[in-house]
């Protein structure tokens, strides 16, 4: 690989950043504070929600997101299978059963007649029973039972807008109502989305944000729950910090913050230090900058690769607007002579770095053994994780970077066509 490989992802971080965190470092303050509350009320401000909660991770902001929605030990929550783990993952560490679900052929988003009709049969008295029935009537999903019984109360769907394209918020939000679920978005693809006019953080229940180094903004790692809900955002904040439950916003970290502290429950570490906030300011204030570039190189792959026999494109947001975080493409292997890992290998051997989201989480060796998933269980997400390839889609890519990507693309289908 050359000097000229081009990598995955690459963040764009510049002057402005580097010199926002030096200043914090030579504030002699580094770890939560007034950078910490400038963040959280600035990216309030840009979603659109009465409050948001900065901690260090996505994966943090989706835990303390389902503790604060009231997701407790023997409890149900309900997810697509096509996410990164730490979705399903952080509902164990509630103790929780997850009830994974496929997603839309199309939109790679959680399918909402699945969740209605998951929803509706576990309210019903055999719920065990009736959920087998629709599968073998065909009507969910074989994965859809592995769970079942061990499934309390459903008390949060998570729905993931995937790649960045809204979920079917209305449906989901719909059905959740209806049989007693609040919603929390995993929204770590999502920064910039809407939903019908409305931005993705100003809609649900709750929303989960991540801010790792790949993502559309990034604090190096970092994450944010945002909610119109004060007592969520109480309850967030406070498991997000040792369970200490801060008065007011001035909190123990400001200079007038007292020595004296309360803990309401055992909660965690979760904070984020001010050196990432300072980077996570000054990054949100050029996030139409970046959303406008990744826009434009998604719209430049969409014409340039839409005659490409052996590629199936990714959707837009017929409904909303799209974050284009990911740039997914699913291979035809049918028309081609190679198949996903070798494309992928031809790729990175001329330059072009890729990856793969995701592998299905009940593929995974945990998921399988605690819950008896095998291949299969959930065709469209098992399909799709066979072909696809996410091509590099960051503002820090230039247009010839770009036009080498396609070139490439283009080239390796031609020459492995079939
Ligand atoms: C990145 C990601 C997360 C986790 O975010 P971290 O900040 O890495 O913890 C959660 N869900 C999805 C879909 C992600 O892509």
């Amino acid at each position: 690989m050359g000097d000229d490989f081009i990598p995955f992802a690459r963040p764009s971080i510049g002057q402005d950043e580097v010199e926002a965190v030096s200043e914090v470092l030579r504030s002699g303050w580094i770890t939560t504070g007034p950078r910490a509350r400038e963040f959280e009320a600035a990216f309030a401000d840009y979603v659109g929600s009465k409050h948001a909660v900065a901690v260090c991770s996505g994966t943090a902001a989706l835990h303390v997101g389902l503790r604060a929605l009231g997701v407790a030990p023997g409890d149900a929550a309900l997810t697509s299978t096509l996410t990164f783990a730490s979705t399903v993952n952080t509902i164990r560490h509630c103790d929780g059963t997850p009830l994974l679900l496929d997603v839309e052929a199309d939109s790679l988003d959680i399918d909402p007649e699945q969740v209605a009709l998951l929803l509706e049969l576990l309210d019903s008295r055999d719920r065990v029973r009736s959920v087998e029935s629709a599968v073998k009537d065909g009507a969910l999903p074989p994965g859809a039972s592995r769970a079942t019984a061990l499934a309390g109360r459903v008390k949060a769907v998570v729905p993931v807008h995937y790649a960045g394209r809204p979920c079917d918020l209305e449906r989901i939000g719909e059905a959740a109502r209806k049989h007693g679920a609040l919603v929390l978005e995993d929204a770590a693809h999502a920064l910039e989305s809407k939903y019908r006019g409305e931005k993705i953080g100003s809609i649900s229940e709750a929303t989960a944000f991540s801010f790792y180094a790949t993502k559309n903004i990034t604090t190096a790692e970092g994450g944010m729950l945002t909610t119109d809900d004060e007592g969520v955002a109480a309850r967030a904040r406070a498991l997000a910090l040792h369970g200490i439950a801060t008065p007011g916003a001035s909190g123990r970290y400001t200079r007038e913050g007292s020595w004296f502290y309360e803990v309401v429950e055992p909660g965690y570490k979760y904070n984020m230090t001010d050196i990432e906030a300072a980077l996570g300011i000054v990054q949100l204030s050029r996030v139409s900058e970046f959303w406008e570039r990744r826009t434009m190189i998604a719209g430049r792959y969409l014409e340039a690769l839409a005659g490409l026999p052996q590629v199936d494109l990714p959707w837009g947001a017929p409904e909303g607007e799209h974050a284009w975080h990911l740039f997914p493409v699913r291979l035809r292997t049918d028309r081609l002579a190679i198949g996903r890992d070798r494309f992928i290998g031809t790729l990175r051997d001329r330059g072009i770095g890729t990856s793969v989201h995701f592998i299905p989480v009940h593929l995974h060796p945990y998921y399988r053994r605690t819950y008896g998933y095998v291949p299969g269980d959930f065709p469209v997400a098992e399909d799709f994780y066979s072909r696809c390839v996410s091509l590099p889609l960051y503002p820090a890519l230039t247009d010839g970077e770009v036009e080498r990507v396609i070139a490439t693309v283009v080239a390796v289908c031609g020459e492995y066509a079939a």
